[in-house]
């Protein structure tokens, strides 16, 4: 009779420990928003019009080709984007294959940038959201919903490329740290990596002017930020993809992509090694637009046909592994904001009306 209370007593004690774990374990998220990404380049690869295009390359395009070309659609998209199609593609979600019926648009009806960063953020295409000039989002964002909830409050932070992102996810109401560019990350207790981090980005040629930074700089200050400080929530918003793509560099935007690609895998290496994220943490990767097809690539915004056209990649511990997604209908971009709540267990709601949650992604 003890004997069996002592066991009793032991194995209450191992499910409560158990259920600690599991809600200590409960969830954090990196949200990468790459800008104006085709669907066309992430499940097809290069494309041979375009890489093999005097127009539209820069630089001699047999180093890409060598890099970058092969015959078959699946080695091509795998030489683009290794870590996607390794491990995303096999162990999460990838949605937008339109040759596989696989659906995914932009809600909102202008196709650029404010606009689609906003209706992924804040689960609303909202009408009047109509300029990248726009000013603060009057809309609630997902970034700030879970910043108000237990255990995540100030564990949620952004780094942008573009220094719309303050605007758009509305730091000055919110309180969010976002790190926009050229600004330093802020603190006493900066490691050496994060001064670093810091002070490079003043260096690099500012190629569009001083109201965007390349993403190598973002991602330095971004990830040097994770490993000191192990925020619960990220919002990682790059934009080197749309500014090669608009100055017709396809070679320089396919390095752009293969350079996303880079930091995926290793933001998801440096997740599976480190103790506070392993086993707990979930990638979410968005465009905020398409482009257009053949000569319009450059281009988006709605005059554009197929601007509209996106994708969405999911991987983490609680999403199905269903990898490349076929027939799965339509999604709409405004559904990621109660997806990303979703993830990490709440029900995102807001005065707008919010688009549902993607039942296909959450176990
Ligand atoms: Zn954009």
């Amino acid at each position: 009779m003890k004997k069996l209370s002592v066991l009793f007593l032991f194995a209450l004690l191992t499910a409560a420990t158990a259920r600690a774990q599991n809600s200590n374990k409960a969830a954090n998220i990196i949200i990468v928003s790459v800008d104006g990404l085709r669907w066309k380049e992430v499940f097809q690869g290069a494309e041979k019009q375009l890489i093999t295009s005097k127009k539209f390359n820069s630089q001699d395009s047999a180093e890409r080709i060598n890099k970058y070309w092969a015959e078959d659609q699946r080695e091509r998209r795998a030489k683009l984007m290794p870590f996607v199609w390794g491990v995303i593609g096999k162990s999460g979600q990838l949605y937008g294959n339109r040759d596989l019926g696989s659906k995914v648009n932009v809600k909102n009806t202008y196709w650029f940038s404010y606009p689609g960063r906003s209706e992924n953020l804040t689960g609303y295409a909202d009408p009047k959201v109509n300029s990248n000039e726009y000013p603060d989002n009057p809309n609630k964002n997902v970034l700030e919903f879970i910043d108000q909830q237990k255990g995540y409050n100030k564990k949620v932070v952004a780094f942008a490329s573009w220094d719309a992102v303050a605007r758009i996810i509305n730091r000055n109401r919110n309180g969010i740290m976002e790190n926009n560019p050229f600004e330093d990350v802020k603190g006493d207790d900066l490691t050496q990596a994060q001064k670093l981090a810091n002070e490079i980005q003043h260096y690099e040629p500012q190629i569009w002017g001083n109201s965007e930074r390349l993403d190598a700089s973002t991602f330095a200050i971004a990830k040097s930020y994770i490993m000191a400080k192990h925020p619960k929530v990220v919002y990682l918003d790059l934009a080197d993809t749309d500014d090669d793509a608009h100055e017709g560099k396809y070679d320089f935007y396919l390095d752009a992509i293969n350079h996303v690609d880079a930091m995926l895998s290793s933001l998801w290496t440096y997740f599976q090694n480190d103790p506070f994220y392993k086993g707990n943490t979930t990638i979410v990767v968005v465009p905020d637009h398409g482009r257009g097809e053949g000569n319009q690539w450059t281009s988006h915004g709605s005059s554009i046909p197929h601007a509209n056209d996106t994708w969405l990649m999911v991987l983490g511990p609680k999403v199905k592994p269903l990898g490349e997604v076929k027939d799965n209908g339509q999604i709409y971009q405004d559904q990621y904001a109660k997806t990303i709540a979703r993830l990490l267990g709440f029900n995102f709601t807001s005065v707008n009306p919010v688009g549902n949650e993607i039942n296909s992604v959450v176990k």
